[in-house]
């Protein structure tokens, strides 16, 4: 085994959080190393293949902090940690001046939260397209800073356990082209991305069927910095909820309708049945909530959903890419019917149940009673609309997983903490990795690049403070 450092930091993971934490120490005069399993230039991460919008719980970025506390309150029923939702609050302006300086260029649409997206903006079409957008010119960017002012970014390097000294955490063991390698440090940041390609921790906490879910990211979040962060010591949150999307089933097999469009918009409109033609949900509660509960069903490709031809009109053409026209340019399976019996019988579901689960909403749409629907309906959040126009329409789903948002607890300067609330030495946590901040009941997603950016932040200043004191 071979060993190298030490260093004042090193980070585990060159995504967004684990970037920004480097570039951010190596500005306060750090030394630091990235350690990024993945290889070349471009290797893949959830970061470099996000839409770019910087936002939380999609309010501007820029309102005054104690408008973005009430936002996450308000998103999350009050379940976020306290210290970690200060955090986010208080620094996310901030956040996005600081990558201004470092080089990143904005753009704005005339949505309101909408005031922060990483420039050249991926086009809006349907499919796979981050190459030289804005995330990955970002991220290039974040790794040239890295590097002039001295820091190490060490690719093909898998992070697989953390030194620990007399309950401190001194450094990290890796592999790298087959060999082991030791390297030191002074304090360890843990951005790794979380759990939701790892099979077997999916079973675990989020569904009976990992392999009915679509990867809906980069496919690295593998879970090592859970495993390593438990290994030491740390206390985890619930692990039972992730942020993703409704997105069309053909996204299992074909690159051509995801990452966008997502259905969220249309599901929250009209109805959402299961293979007996039967709801089984309440579409009220959002897409997010939606896709998480399509994952615990024993069979998670058992989902469609059902829709008129107003519904297409109006929110099948509401989101930034909409499932109207772009599903159907890209050649997204849409079954359109005159009736509700024929549609039955293309979506392969019995028409005598449809048509009574058509019936029941459309008589809850008019009489503006929800509480009465089985299951119930949340109305309060997305109309509900009547499925009554010709033609019928029905898109087999699919849950798209891009992040888990349970993971190792933190306290608001990244701090990892154990189950009685004590800290880790030296051991430091951020981005999807983490958790405490996202999911709850309510699966309430904040916006992943706000949190990964302002947590990698706190913890490059929290470690420059502790070093230099
Ligand atoms: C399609 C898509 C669209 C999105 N759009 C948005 C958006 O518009 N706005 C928003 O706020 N969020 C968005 N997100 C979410 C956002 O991308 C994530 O929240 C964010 O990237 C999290 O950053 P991270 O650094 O924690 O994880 P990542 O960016 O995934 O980086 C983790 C890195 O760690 C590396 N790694 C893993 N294990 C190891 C190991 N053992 N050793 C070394 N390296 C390791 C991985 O290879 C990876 O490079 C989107 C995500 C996707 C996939």
């Amino acid at each position: 085994m071979s060993s190298t450092g030490p260093y004042d930091i090193v980070i585990v993971g060159g995504g967004m959080a684990g970037l920004i934490a480097a570039a951010r120490a190596t500005e306060l005069g750090l030394s630091a190393a990235v350690l990024e399993k993945g290889e070349g230039e471009r290797y893949p991460c959830n970061a470099r293949m996000s839409g770019g919008v910087f936002h939380i719980a999609f309010n501007d970025i820029k309102s005054p902090p104690a408008t973005l506390r009430a936002a996450i309150d308000r998103a999350t029923g009050g379940s976020a940690d306290p210290g970690q939702t200060q955090a986010v609050a208080d620094k996310a302006g901030a956040l996005v001046d600081w990558l201004g300086k470092q080089g990143a260029r904005f753009i704005r649409t005339k949505v309101a939260w909408q005031n922060y997206i990483l420039a050249p903006p991926r086009p809006l079409r349907a499919g796979i397209d981050w190459i030289g957008r804005g995330p990955d010119v970002l991220l290039r960017q974040l790794v040239a800073n890295i590097e002039k002012r001295g820091g190490k970014i060490h690719l093909g390097t898998r992070a697989t356990s953390l030194v620990m000294k007399a309950g401190r955490c001194t450094g990290v063991t890796a592999e790298t082209s087959g060999q082991s390698l030791t390297i030191s440090a002074r304090a360890v940041v843990l951005a790794d991305g979380g759990f939701q390609s790892n099979s077997d921790m999916l079973r675990e906490h989020i569904t009976p069927a990992p392999a009915k879910l679509k990867q809906r990211g980069g496919v690295t979040g593998a879970g090592d910095g859970l495993r390593m962060a438990r290994d030491a010591g740390a206390a985890a949150t619930a692990l039972d909820r992730f942020y993703g999307h409704l997105l069309c089933r053909d996204a299992m097999h074909s690159d051509a309708v995801w990452p966008y469009p997502e259905l969220d918009g249309i599901a929250t409109a009209s109805i959402v049945v299961n293979t007996q033609g039967a709801r089984f949900l309440d579409e009220g509660r959002g897409g997010v909530w939606i896709a998480n509960t399509i994952a615990k069903q024993a069979d998670p490709l058992c989902a469609t959903v059902i829709f008129d031809s107003k519904i297409w009109e109006g929110p099948g053409r509401s989101a930034r890419i909409p499932a109207n026209p772009c599903l159907e340019s890209a050649g997204g399976t849409i079954h359109r019917a005159p009736t509700l019996t024929a549609l039955a019988e293309k979506a392969g579901v019995p028409a005598a149940a449809l048509e009574a689960a058509v019936a029941a909403h459309n008589a809850c749409v008019h009489s503006k009673t929800f509480t009465a629907s089985s299951p119930a309906r949340t109305p309060e959040k997305f109309t509900p609309w009547a499925i009554e126009a010709a033609p019928f329409f029905a898109i087999p789903i699919c849950a798209g997983i891009t992040y888990t948002m349970g993971g190792i607890r933190i306290d608001g300067d990244a701090r990892v903490l154990r189950d009685d609330g004590s800290i880790i030495g030296g051991l430091y946590a951020a981005g999807t990795t983490t958790g405490g901040l996202e999911g709850g009941e309510s699966a309430a997603y904040l916006g992943g690049l706000t949190k990964a950016g302002v947590q990698g932040l706190c913890a490059a200043e929290h470690i420059a403070r502790t070093l230099t004191s």
